[in-house]
Parts: C-alpha cells; sequence; structure tokens
C-alpha cells in the first residue's frame, strides 16, 4: 500500500541502517562471536560495516535519521511491520486517525504506544 515513492526509498535506507546496526552489534559481541565462529562462520569485518553505514547515512535524510536513531537507543528493530492495523512490534492496535495519517506523503508514521517507525505489508 506504499504508493509514494520517496517514502518508500526513505523506508528503505533506514531498513538498511538498521540492518547494518544490527550486523556491527553482533560483530562487537565478543560471546557471540566466538560461538559463531566455532560453528564455523566468519564475521564481516567490522570496520568494513561501520565504513558502509557511514556511506549509508549520508543518503538518509537528517530528520529520518534522528528518529531511527531515538528509538535505535531502546529498541533493536526500530522498524517493524503493520498487519490488521496492529503494531507487531508491541502487538497494540492502531486507532483509525493513525493510520489515515499515511496519507500525508512525507510522513513516516509512528506508533503511538511504543514510538516505532510502521510500514505496511503488501
Ligand atoms: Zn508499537
Amino acid at each position: 500500500m506504499q504508493s509514494n515513492s520517496a517514502l518508500s526509498v526513505r523506508l528503505m535506507n533506514l531498513f538498511r541502517l538498521q540492518d547494518l546496526d544490527i550486523l556491527i552489534r553482533e560483530a562487537s559481541d565478543p560471546e557471540l562471536k566466538s560461538s559463531e565462529e566455532k560453528m564455523g562462520f566468519a564475521h564481516p569485518h567490522l570496520d568494513k560495516l561501520q565504513a558502509a553505514r557511514e556511506r549509508l547515512l549520508e543518503t538518509i535524510d537528517k530528520r529520518d535519521l534522528r528518529l531511527y536513531q531515538k528509538i535505535a537507543k531502546r529498541l533493536t528493530h526500530a522498524i517493524v511491520p503493520v498487519e490488521d492495523r496492529t503494531c507487531l512490534g508491541c502487538y497494540i492496535g492502531l486507532p483509525t486517525s493513525a493510520v489515515s495519517l499515511t496519507t500525508d506523503p512525507d510522513q513516516l508514521l509512528t506508533c503511538e504506544n511504543c514510538g516505532r517507525i510502521l510500514y505496511w505489508l503488501e
């Protein structure tokens, strides 16, 4: 249902940032790292991930970045899908008024309960 392409690109960039942040967190965790190495998984280089993150940051809207960082500080997944008008981050139903906000092409929708950035499952 995401018809506005500019907004889709912004969401996609935030997604990529979220993915990198999760990978960086995993690569920085010595316990997790050693257990994965034991299983034979080679971890991508932390500095490579961080360089990719730096490049990505240049393409992200400053307001979107501030919003993302505020959420990512306390939650692993800052961006979650909505299904049946329910936020799949906190499982609280969204009021109809919040759902209609998505008609604003510049507005990223956030959950009124947990504050996560929301996107619509097709
Ligand atoms: Zn929520």
